[in-house]
């Protein structure tokens, strides 16, 4: 099969849908890969890497799309890339159909088979496409909120992992799964005093035996989270629950107990948020404050780390996408029920329940 890389084109999108030992393992396969030029630019990988990995370069997205039977990529085509579906092409990205009615016509349309990322799904549950952009914006949360900690950046002027005779700093992460996980990993491991805060007692179990005491885990509730916040210097929101917005755990009546200068980064906010007071921001104007405390609440934070994020992402993605070239799409979604779950549109029906509900349209 001929797997297609084109340039992302949606705006601030800096990722790219496949790395260079990608191709290598497509190729070993039997399979050709054709990348557009500059594609993985920002994600500061060459045309010259992909050429040694026996990719070839192409001048522009059509040459891609036209002659790709499989388009791997990282965000849901824009409308500019509508001209370019064609029966028979498959197309494996993040897709976000729930509430896009003209892309989803589109690929109905135009018979596309679109296996979307963020729907695929483990027989444990697990969603291992979105489990990599957990993992970076986690860790990167605690390195976000170590930098606007310090007196220049605008908070309280604390080192996170103190010194030797001065108390480091308390974070405190609401919820204790991917995200939370990854950022209490990062804070403990920077000698911050770290304090987990789930619904689930099994995972603060878990956690617990992970850092064997190392930090504190408290289960969930109001009073819980009010004390914490009263000497929490970075509070790191991570809660979610799967297909429902995020809890508003930090009210906004709380925000005064806390101390002045304290940083909230909430992970959360592509949910709504964990805290009443978050409303997204960018990665171009990413904090403001309420009642003296600084709100980072930016939507993307992968974007910023993007060599990194397409790795963590090409990690996850490549085993499918092999199967999916390797196989042919129908026998890969046959014999992979976890793939079979990632397939949205297929042969001119949409075929994931919870697009065509939220559409209102037959699944
Ligand atoms: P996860 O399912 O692994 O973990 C969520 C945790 O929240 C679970 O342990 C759950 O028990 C806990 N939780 C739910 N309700 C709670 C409550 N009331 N009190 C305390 N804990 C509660 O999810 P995740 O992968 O860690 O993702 C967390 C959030 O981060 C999601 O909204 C996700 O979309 C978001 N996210 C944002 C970015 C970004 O760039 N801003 C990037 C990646 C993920």
């Amino acid at each position: 099969m001929i797997i297609g890389v084109p340039r992302e084109v949606k705006d601030h999108e800096s990722r790219v849908g496949l790395v260079p030992h990608g191709v290598t393992a497509l190729l070993e396969s039997g399979h050709q890969v054709i990348v557009q030029t500059r594609a993985g630019h920002l994600s500061s990988i060459t045309d010259e890497e992909y050429v040694e990995a026996g990719a070839r370069i192409v001048p522009t997205a059509a040459d891609v799309w036209n002659q790709a039977d499989i388009v791997t990529k990282v965000k849901e085509p824009q409308s500019s890339e509508y001209g370019f579906f064609r029966e028979g092409l498959t197309l494996f990205t993040y897709l976000h159909l729930a509430p896009l009615p003209d892309l989803t016509q589109k690929l109905v349309e135009t018979k596309v088979t679109g296996v979307a990322y963020e729907t695929i799904q483990e027989k444990d549950g697990s969603l291992p496409l979105l489990t990599p952009m957990s993992e970076v914006a986690g860790r990167m949360s605690v390195q976000i909120g170590a930098q606007y900690l310090e007196a220049p950046n605008g908070g309280r002027g604390v080192l996170l992992g103190g010194i030797p005779g001065v108390a480091p700093a308390n974070v405190v992460v609401l919820g204790g799964g991917i995200v939370g996980h990854n950022a209490a990993k990062m804070a403990f491991g920077l000698g911050a005093n770290v304090t987990i805060i789930d619904r689930n007692l099994n995972r603060l179990r878990e956690l617990d035996d992970i850092y064997n005491g190392g930090v504190i885990t408290l289960a969930s509730n109001l009073w819980t989270i009010r004390e914490s916040l009263r000497t929490a210097d970075l509070v790191i929101g991570a809660v979610l629950i799967p297909g429902a917005s995020a809890p508003r755990l930090v009210r906004r009546d709380m925000l005064p107990l806390m101390k002045r200068g304290a940083v909230i980064v909430d992970v959360a906010i592509d949910q709504g948020g964990c805290c009443e007071t978050s409303h997204a921001t960018t990665h171009t104007d990413p904090v403001y404050y309420v009642d003296n405390v600084l709100h980072y609440c930016v939507s993307n934070m992968p974007a910023a780390v993007p060599h990194t994020s397409t790795y963590g992402l090409n990690n996850a993605t490549l085993p499918y996408l092999l199967q999916l070239a390797n196989k042919g799409v129908a026998k890969a979604i046959a014999e992979n029920p976890a793939l079979a779950l990632g397939v949205n549109t297929y042969k001119g029906h949409v075929t994931y329940p919870g697009v065509a509900e939220s559409q209102n349209i037959p699944c």
